[in-house]
């Protein structure tokens, strides 16, 4: 019997339902066919260290394939993915060549994928001046939805909504019930291009959370205007919270999603010229920090995903945080670093799990991704919550050895990560299968599994 594709996994603590309860998982033809009772003569039994999770989701991945595979890719991508636990991504429409804005973008995106993926692919369109009033095509061609800027992306074939277009997106958008992921920053409150020093406290007041404040309360009114579904990528400021909370509670149809960065890392201990750490909106203070676990924690916040950006050694490598490409890499580590920040604050990993499994999948329209259910694929990861690991970025799968984590313990460790019920991951071998396949959506229904 290979243990590559078991027929069944048992352990004292499989997350289901929202809590870690004894069970056996059986697989058949790839998908969950039963779950009972632990068996100790199940294929695998993990050791009681061990927790079975279902694979993560991950809603927030720039790939920037084809087109900048020198930056990230869908092969490397997808294998850190595989290792850091995450079985589901979905694609942003850049930093690739061309960027994700019309169906002929998408098919050239699709067709660079084939063979390469780790783990299952979807993709987000994008929402640009120049294809407002034909978003419903791209929509038809299967993205999951639509990501817009308020303020200019860094790339110019990705132009930023002003507010009668961010007004005119959801307007259309909601004619089909369509979603607009929106990165949320006042182009009004950001300082001008160009450099700034080696000084983190800098570029951070360049960036000031009223820039965020703003740029939400506009979603808000846009969302609650047009009756339109909206999304806000990676909330950095966490006074803009109780907008959300308000938004909410008043039926405004509006999710938010935060980072591991955001999360774990701080502007306090951002070293000089570290461009590892630049990304927009900035990491910022300890006390903001402690208002996002706060929105966490109440239910506030919808997902944690990693906003996984990468860009090549020369980019980042540049030292001044106003010249230095903006974008963090930390797909592979997200579980990781936020189980270690949640312990050190007292939050179980039974809270987190939630948000970087079926929040994600909420937020893309996919289902029951991020269970274990009976009757669908048995993408499942084996995490070992106590154990502890030194990262070390060049010993991660991404194109470009590169992160903020780099030389961090970290609390928490991937052994292995199953897609549809065969080992594509085990920790000291590396990859093992290229079966992701792609979602693709269609029409009003979830998006459906196509053949990488
Ligand atoms: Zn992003």
């Amino acid at each position: 019997m290979t243990h590559s594709a078991p027929a069944s996994i048992a352990a004292r603590r499989v997350f289901r339902g929202g809590t870690f309860v004894p069970a056996t998982v059986h697989i058949v033809d790839g998908l969950v066919a039963a779950i009972t009772d632990i068996d100790p003569d199940a294929d695998i039994l993990l050791p009681d260290d061990a927790v079975l999770l279902p694979g993560l989701v991950d809603s927030h991945v720039h790939l920037d394939e084809p087109g900048r595979t020198e930056w990230e890719g869908f092969a490397t991508g997808t294998a850190a993915a595989a290792a850091g636990g995450v079985t589901t991504l979905l694609d942003m429409p850049l930093n690739s060549v061309p960027v994700t804005t019309t169906p002929e973008a998408l098919a050239a995106k699709r067709a660079a994928a084939q063979g390469k993926l780790a783990v299952d692919v979807g993709y987000w369109g994008g929402a640009v001046p120049e294809n407002l009033g034909r978003l419903r095509e791209l929509s038809d061609a299967g993205v999951v939805g639509f990501k817009c800027f308020l303020s200019p992306s860094g790339i110019d074939e990705f132009g930023h909504l002003d507010p009668d277009q961010l007004l005119a997106a959801l307007t259309e958008l909601a004619t089909f019930d369509g979603l607009l992921i929106v990165h949320a920053e006042d182009p009004a409150h950001l300082h001008a291009d160009g450099a700034l020093g080696v000084h983190y406290r800098d570029f951070l007041a360049s960036r000031p959370p009223v820039s965020e404040r703003d740029a939400i309360r506009r979603v808000i009114d846009a969302a609650r205007r047009t009756g339109a579904r909206a999304h806000i990528v990676h909330v950095s400021d966490g006074e803009a919270l109780d907008d959300v909370r308000a938004a909410k509670a008043e039926g405004v149809r509006l999710t938010i999603e935060t980072c591991p960065h955001y999360l774990t890392l701080d502007a306090e201990t951002v070293p000089d010229g570290a461009a590892a750490f630049k990304c927009c909106p900035p990491i910022r203070d300890r006390a903001n920090q402690d208002l996002l676990w706060q929105g966490v924690v109440d239910g506030t916040v919808d997902a944690i995903v990693s906003d996984h950006s990468p860009a090549t050694p020369e980019l980042k490598g540049e030292p001044d945080f106003g010249l230095a490409w903006g974008g963090i890499s930390g797909l592979q580590t997200g579980l990781a670093a936020v189980h270690t920040e949640a312990r050190a604050r007292g939050i179980r990993l039974e809270q987190i799990l939630p948000l970087m499994t079926t929040g994600p999948a909420r937020i893309g329209g996919l289902g029951v991704r991020g269970t274990i259910t009976v009757g669908e694929p048995a993408h499942l990861a084996v995490f070992r919550p106590d154990a502890t690991w030194t990262v070390d970025a060049a010993a991660l799968e991404y194109r470009n050895p590169l992160s903020p984590w780099h030389g961090a313990t970290l609390t928490g460790v991937v052994e292995q990560t199953y897609l549809a019920g065969a080992a594509v991951y085990r920790r000291g071998e590396g990859i093992l299968a290229r079966s992701g396949r792609e979602l693709i959506a269609a029409g009003d229904e979830a998006p459906r599994e196509e053949r990488a």
